[in-house]
């Protein structure tokens, strides 16, 4: 079995998105090096989409805790200088993932615990 049950649909006009083991989702195919990631499909819109894509890890260069940290500090309100001196991160860096969490401080922590830490071994069978 795919462990899809930490994913769910990213559609934001899907009535089943943020629904995480929802069942609505599909694996329709395998990509990248040694076919590691996963193209998922949602049933209830048909949407498919990356398993990394949308979350805040996603194409993340930093490491994932140094990531959790930074939104962290945006969930709790720290504006980007106060989050980047925190941290220990680029202000410009804290910028763009804070547009990447596009204002959704509150499904942030949610989506830091339902999708870290990311496998790119595969399922396990
Ligand atoms: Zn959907």
């Amino acid at each position: 079995m795919d462990d899809l049950a930490r994913f769910c649909c990213l559609n934001s006009a899907c009535p089943d998105q943020g629904k995480r083991d929802h069942k609505n989702l599909t694996v329709i195919a395998h990509y990248g090096p040694g076919k590691t990631k996963r193209m998922l499909r949602c049933r209830t819109c048909k949407a498919h989409f990356s398993e990394r894509k949308g979350t805040p890890l996603f194409d993340a260069r930093l490491p994932s805790e140094k990531v959790e940290s930074v939104f962290e500090h945006l969930a709790e309100g720290c504006g980007v200088r106060q989050t980047g001196r925190l941290c220990q991160v680029d202000r410009d860096t804290v910028a763009r993932y804070s547009r990447l969490a596009g204002g959704h401080a509150q499904s942030l922590q949610d989506h830091l615990m339902a999708l870290s830490p990311p496998d790119d071994r595969g399922p396990v069978r």
